[in-house]
């Protein structure tokens, strides 16, 4: 018998099994994947997510694979142009967008190292309930016979498709329709850095660089164009990019060399779910899923799986009754990850409403707001005060913004 079985190796389960692990827990976290392990991703992880690796001690390991380092990067919406950096975070001055492969990797060995046990190729079918609590799981490798675990809690990490929450009955409880379409694929021969570019027409240009000496190059569209980019991919790929910054089309087409696949996925909803049960919970995707437009979908999930490991020891050192502690870790990552849900499913629709258009725009005329509005992307500052009234008034006086432009408040 476990303390905890954790469904789900990446970004939120491997990390999870860690932090109990090396709290004494007796961990099992199971995947069906078997690593290294690819996944659709763009993989840009932000400062407050890097903190997390540094504080758990495992950033230098990632920083040993060789990530190009970003320190500067390069956002615009429509006419609305930033460059700019965050000031440090936690002592972390640069980004990067390890390779899915690399980074869960190292993720899910150092669960091993902490002393988690970890199966891997195990798919996960069924929760086994006792008593009215999750109480295990059963399933199988591969074609092989079924087998049972039983743990005193089961934690799905399993992703914003998740078979835990299918299982426990989990239901959505707020739910924001998906704007968009992505494409992307890897490009050797580029020297672009971060480029985050929303054009006119509804369409972004995502680049990054990334492992290989490659740049991740990404574009998006709003759903009801993705028939008519489907009809020619490649011509609609450079189209977008041709249409957003012309230059870095033409940069492409002379100097980019595609190096895998396209990856390509219609956006699924953004969502929060019920995260905690009964000797369950929800972590990662799993629980709380918004669009990529932001890339916080990995420093989300490192940062609320802290949380819950910490409410999950409260628990399971009897400090205080477990499914207590759990529903108190949903009430948290409920209200810090507000903020960014807003602004995620606003920006994602790819046209800035008045009030974004204005703060933005303002804030691009001022380079110490573009400094702060790196921080807040990062997660140095705190939505609720980039975006108070109050910060908001100086920022247009300072800037000398029009009367008529002045909003303050999103409504
Ligand atoms: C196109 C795209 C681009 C993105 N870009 C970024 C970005 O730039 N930056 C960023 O921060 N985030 C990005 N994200 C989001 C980010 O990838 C996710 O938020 C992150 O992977 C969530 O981690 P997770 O561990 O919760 O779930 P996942 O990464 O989905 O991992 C879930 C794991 O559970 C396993 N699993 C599922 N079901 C079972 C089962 N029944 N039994 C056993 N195992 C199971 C899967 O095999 C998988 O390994 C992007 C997402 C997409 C789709």
């Amino acid at each position: 018998m476990y303390d905890v079985i954790v469904v789900g190796a990446r970004c939120a389960g491997s990390p999870l099994a860690m932090l109990l692990a090396r709290r004494g827990h007796k961990v099992l976290v199971v995947d069906r994947a078997t690593f290294p392990s690819d996944t659709v991703s763009t993989h840009y992880i932000h400062q407050a997510g890097l903190s997390r690796l540094q504080d758990w001690g495992i950033l230098d390991r990632l920083v040993a694979t060789e990530p190009p380092a970003m320190r500067h990067l390069t956002f615009s919406y429509t006419d609305i142009f930033l460059e700019g950096f965050a000031d440090p975070i936690d002592g972390i001055t640069e980004v990067y967008s390890p390779r899915r492969t690399i980074l869960d990797e190292i993720l899910v060995d150092e669960a091993r190292r902490a002393g988690a046990e970890v199966v891997e190729g195990f798919t996960v079918t069924d929760v086994i309930f006792a008593e009215g609590r999750a109480a295990g799981v059963r399933g199988r490798i591969g074609d092989g016979p079924e087998r049972e675990f039983t743990a005193r809690f089961v934690v799905g990490a399993d992703g914003r498709n998740s078979t835990v929450a299918g299982l426990v009955g989990a239901e959505i409880y707020r739910s924001v329709p998906a704007a968009c379409f992505v494409y992307y694929s890897y490009y050797d021969g580029l020297d672009w850095t971060f480029q985050h570019r929303t054009g006119f027409g509804e369409q972004q240009l995502g680049a990054w660089p990334t492992h290989n000496d490659q740049h991740l190059v990404a574009v998006m569209r709003r759903k009801e164009r993705m028939r008519e980019f489907r009809a020619n991919v490649e011509g609609s790929f450079h189209e977008i990019i041709d249409q957003v910054v012309p230059e870095l089309g033409e940069d492409l087409r002379t100097n980019g060399k595609r190096a895998e696949n396209f990856r390509a996925m219609a956006y699924p909803d953004n969502f929060y779910r019920r995260s905690a049960g009964p000797g369950w919970a929800l972590v990662g995707d799993a629980g709380y899923h918004k669009d990529p437009f932001t890339g916080w979908g990995i420093t989300d999930a490192l940062k609320y799986t802290e949380v819950l490991a910490e409410k999950l020891h409260e628990g399971l050192s009897g400090s205080r009754p477990i499914d207590e502690a759990v529903e108190e870790y949903t009430k948290i990552r409920d209200a810090e990850s507000n903020g960014t849900f807003e602004l995620t499913c606003s920006l994602a629709e790819l046209s800035l409403t008045p009030y974004y258009d204005s703060v933005f725009r303002a804030t691009s005329m001022s380079p110490e707001y573009t400094t702060k509005f790196f921080g807040l992307i990062a997660g140095g500052i705190p939505g609720e005060e980039f975006f108070a009234p109050a910060n908001l008034e100086r920022l247009y006086e300072d800037v000398n913004m029009p009367a008529d432009r002045r909003i303050l408040t999103r409504s």
